[in-house]
């Protein structure tokens, strides 16, 4: 197995990541082996100031308008709706509860430790846990700010928000009719039958993200259960960081920010995977969880399309699925081995003034054509990725 391979690289790192609290954990996309950081506190919850758990009530928020006006506008029904703030992000969820299996990902463990110091009484059972809606928003409220630790770790970026003019607000909801009020009175967008994106313009702007978990379980590629509708939903957080990451003023390559997506939505898990093309409909060659095989046959077939023809796309739409399936690979390949040319890249984008091409902001980080670099990430395929057997 291809992993396997991975793994034996990583053997200083698994370690080193494990020896201390007798599990995984995630770890600084910059300095392997160095613990990741991840600031979830303080937070403010609405479900915890009314049972007493926080002192003072406050309304936050939501949509630039306080939560309980938005929770008419969407007629969400009284008790059923929970927002919790945290450093970066503002949560609404209506989300039920739901089983949460170890062995769903490499850092559910991790999540549910940290879950137990907002729930001291919070007990991880040997395969996992069955989480109340009360306890799932506060474990979204930790992956999300798990993945905000990583990506501003990875960019080194240390502005609020990333650049952003306030918190990335995201909500996550049990049926699609809640998804659908909100899309369609805040957003405007024709297709809501995924979970959708935007950047609220207007001064203090801000990136938002709605989704709902009944949706989530019906899309091709999606499924039910808490571990593929968290790949989805970070997946697109992982978007709205990438494309928030210096306030938002031009569009991100399509490799680069769906790579991105897929990258940190199989960091969590592999089981479903997220596309988010306006068609919704995953291709063909990625619908097993195992993607590196395929890669690796691609490329032993030839029949990886050279970077250079499609990386100046900027919507995914415009990639086939082969291009986006290699846009993971790629990108996996470039945060693991070169994190600090990879952001190098990726800062290039805001660079308004030249407005470099891609294949300038990879000659610019990388100091080689896009042509070499397709030839290096070719030949880590059909070593990293080689059967074993
Ligand atoms: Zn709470
Ligand atoms: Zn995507």
């Amino acid at each position: 197995m291809p992993r396997a391979a991975l793994l034996l690289l990583l053997p200083a790192l698994v370690a080193s990541a494990q020896s201390d609290k007798g599990y995984e954990d995630d770890t600084h996309p910059r300095s392997p082996g160095t613990p990741l950081e991840v600031v979830f506190t303080p937070y403010y919850c609405s479900r915890c100031a009314e049972e007493g758990k926080i002192a003072e009530k406050k309304s936050v928020q939501l949509m630039r308008r306080p939560m309980e006006e938005l929770a008419k506008i969407l007629a969400l029904e009284e008790g059923a709706w929970i927002v919790v703030e945290t450093p970066h992000y503002r949560i609404l969820s209506t989300l039920k509860a739901s089983k949460v299996k170890l062995k769903d990902g490499p850092f559910v463990r991790a999540d549910l430790e940290r879950l137990k110091t907002i729930f001291p009484k919070f007990a991880i059972a040997r395969d996992g846990a069955f989480l109340d809606a009360h306890e799932r928003v506060h474990l979204y409220q930790i992956r999300a700010e798990r993945l905000y630790a990583h990506f501003a770790a990875l960019t080194d970026n240390k502005t609020p928000w990333l650049g952003m003019g306030g918190p990335y607000e995201v909500y996550l909801f049990d049926d699609y009719a809640e998804h659908h009020v909100l899309v369609d009175k805040f957003v405007g967008r024709a297709n809501d039958k995924a979970g959708v994106p935007d950047h609220q313009k207007e001064a203090p702007n801000y990136m938002m993200f709605t989704t709902a978990e009944s949706q989530v379980a019906r899309n091709p590629g999606g499924g039910k259960g808490d571990a593929i509708f968290n790949g989805h939903v970070i997946h697109n957080l992982a978007h709205n960081l990438a494309d928030g990451h210096g306030n938002y003023h031009r569009e991100t390559w399509g490799w680069l920010e769906e790579g991105l997506g897929h990258y940190y939505e199989r960091r969590e898990q592999e089981k479903g995977n997220t596309f988010c093309w306006s068609e919704g409909r995953p291709p063909a060659e990625f619908l097993k969880p195992d993607w590196e095989s395929v890669i690796y046959g691609l490329v032993r077939r030839g029949r990886d399309d050279p970077l250079s023809q499609w990386c100046e796309k900027l919507q995914p739409g415009q990639l086939s699925g082969i291009q986006n399936g290699m846009s993971w690979s790629i990108v996996k390949w470039m945060v693991e081995t070169e994190p600090i040319r990879f952001t190098k890249m990726l800062q290039k984008l805001d660079d308004y003034e030249n407005k470099p091409s891609c294949e300038q902001s990879i000659e610019f980080a990388f100091g080689v054509s896009t042509t070499v670099i397709h030839q290096r990430w070719r030949e880590y395929v059909l070593k990293a990725y080689a059967p074993t057997k």
